[in-house]
């Protein structure tokens, strides 16, 4: 092992080969190739196979990361991608959008010390689309097919890694969604350049051949209740996100052209997917030849600067009322949007949008901020420096963040339980919320958060729905005999 691995004092950190600004302004294709064997092998064999390995705690999923990159030093990618695959129903998603930065290659004891992270997310990415190109993912066999069923409502990261999991054990699954499509902000929020449809779009058809059921158009609620759905299955998992986007609240906030980012993005995200979107087409939610100006300094932000810089806008401004150390999102992905063209205001909160005769967004206010005092998160609050300044702008997209939906009135069950926040309450151990055989994972749970995060909660709930099922079915024999 030692001569393969712990190469990090000779082999330099390296990513695989990012494409130009220029080419990647031009179309959503992702902006990262793919390694060369020899270059995943040689990233890989920079690890120092730690005896506790810190990576490993900054990975939600505990992703046994030291085994595997040592097997795929060595070349042994089937073997790389069977320890990856087993806590982990997504890795090449993960690998391509989890911020790497924050998690598993944050606390990498080599960048520790000065020699760079090993590439943990890029060689993840690797081994797993390895295994899709080699045909060594096939449609999941159950050992034995169970009568019981399960149903999962929503197809976002959380309610495909439980329905994979529950599937394996042999559980009839169907998956409802109120989208036309699975994959949830997968499919519909995260643009393309970071992760492109197909990517997606196969982790669909896989759950399909594997069996498990999807009803698209379908919004529990409305189209059919959660009452319906607790009577057709032995236990339900409400895995529905956090859509309530937080609003602008400053003078002109209503004007024409200004936008929630999720509209922005799902309209982006279906053209490239090649629908027709009405919207779209008629210039509401496309930013080409436009002055656009983003609000925000997260993920969603960033997503939404860099897909008007690929629509075509004549200038992307984003404002940020903290500075560039204390935003929330990426800085990768901030790297990637300034080489791209967008322009950053840091410490720039909006005071008001400003408008024509006509109604229609022509420049936002900002005032100048500084920060001040931290707050009970321990994060400096900007405070207000008495400057302010007008950024010209046609369309201002909104990108604040989100909040639970109201479930308990969307579902008319004011029997469910949720936070003060609007979260669905849940009993950690299990993942079960105040409904008895219903569970919760993913943001609904937590508020919005990642993809990984939601996978972790997606398993962590199929284990629980297991066990009880389980039980029940052992109990039904009992009284049976
Ligand atoms: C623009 C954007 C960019 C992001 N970028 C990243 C990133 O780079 N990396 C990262 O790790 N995370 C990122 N995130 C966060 C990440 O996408 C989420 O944390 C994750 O998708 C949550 O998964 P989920 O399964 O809980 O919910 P979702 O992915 O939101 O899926 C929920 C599903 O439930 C369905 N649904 C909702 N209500 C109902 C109903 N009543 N009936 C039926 N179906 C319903 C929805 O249609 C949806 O398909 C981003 C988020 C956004 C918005
Ligand atoms: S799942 Fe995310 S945090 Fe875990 S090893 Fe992969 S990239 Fe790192």
């Amino acid at each position: 092992m030692a001569e393969r691995m712990l190469q990090f004092t000779k082999v330099s950190r390296a990513m695989p080969q990012k494409r130009s600004a220029k080419e990647r302004a031009a179309d959503f294709r992702e902006i990262y190739g793919e390694f060369s064997p020899d270059a995943a092998q040689a990233q890989a064999s920079r690890c120092s196979q730690c005896g506790v390995p810190f990576c490993q705690q900054g990975c939600p999923l505990q992703n046994n990361i030291p085994d595997w990159l040592k097997l795929a030093a060595e070349g042994r990618l089937e073997e790389a991608w069977r320890v990856s695959s087993a806590t982990n129903n997504m890795p090449e998603i993960c690998g391509r959008i989890c911020p790497q930065d924050r998690l598993c290659e944050g606390i990498c004891t080599i960048e520790q010390s000065g020699h760079g992270t090993v590439t943990i997310g890029s060689v993840e990415k690797y081994i797993t689309d390895t295994a899709w190109a080699e045909g060594w993912i096939q449609p999941i066999k159950p050992p034995r097919e169970r009568s019981q069923s399960a149903g999962i409502i929503g197809a976002g990261p959380g309610g495909l890694a439980a329905a994979e999991q529950l599937r394996r054990k042999g559980y009839q699954v169907t998956v409802y969604d109120a989208y036309d499509r699975g994959g949830g902000l997968l499919i519909y929020g995260i643009p393309g350049f970071k992760l492109e449809k197909d990517v997606v779009e196969r982790r669909i058809r896989h759950l399909e051949a594997s069996g498990v059921a999807f009803r698209f158009n379908t919004r529990v609620g409305s189209d059919v209740s959660l009452g319906d759905l607790r009577s057709a299955h032995d236990t339900v998992l409400i895995a529905t996100g956090v859509y309530a986007a937080k609003d602008l609240k400053c003078p002109g906030s209503g004007s024409e052209g200004v936008l929630p980012a999720l509209d922005y993005l799902t309209a982006s995200n279906k053209v490239s997917l090649g629908d027709k979107v009405e919207a779209y087409e008629s210039g509401a939610l496309n930013a080409e030849g436009k002055r656009v100006v983003v609000i925000g300094g997260g993920d969603t932000a960033m997503d939404c600067v860099r897909t008007a810089i690929r629509q075509g806008a004549k200038s992307v401004t984003c404002l940020y009322r903290r500075d560039r150390a204390n935003m929330p999102g990426s800085q990768r992905e901030v790297q990637n949007a300034e080489e791209e063209g967008v322009v950053f205001e840091w410490l720039a909160n909006p005071e008001a949008i400003i408008d024509t005769k006509g109604g229609k967004v022509k420049a936002v206010r900002a005032s100048r901020m500084k920060l001040g005092e931290p707050d009970a998160s321990g994060r400096q609050s900007p405070v207000k420096t008495g400057e302010t300044f007008d950024v010209k702008a046609d369309m201002v997209i909104k990108a604040l963040g989100f909040d639970p939906e109201d479930l308990p009135a969307l579902f008319n069950e004011p029997s469910l339980t949720v936070n003060r926040w609007g979260a669905v309450r849940v009993d950690y151990a299990t993942m079960e919320t105040s409904l008895p055989g219903v569970y919760a994972a993913g943001d609904i749970v937590r508020g919005a958060s990642l993809v990984v995060w939601a996978i972790k909660d997606g398993r962590d709930a199929a284990e629980a729905m297991h066990k009880a099922m389980r039980a029940a079915e052992q109990a039904a024999k009992v009284a049976a005999e």
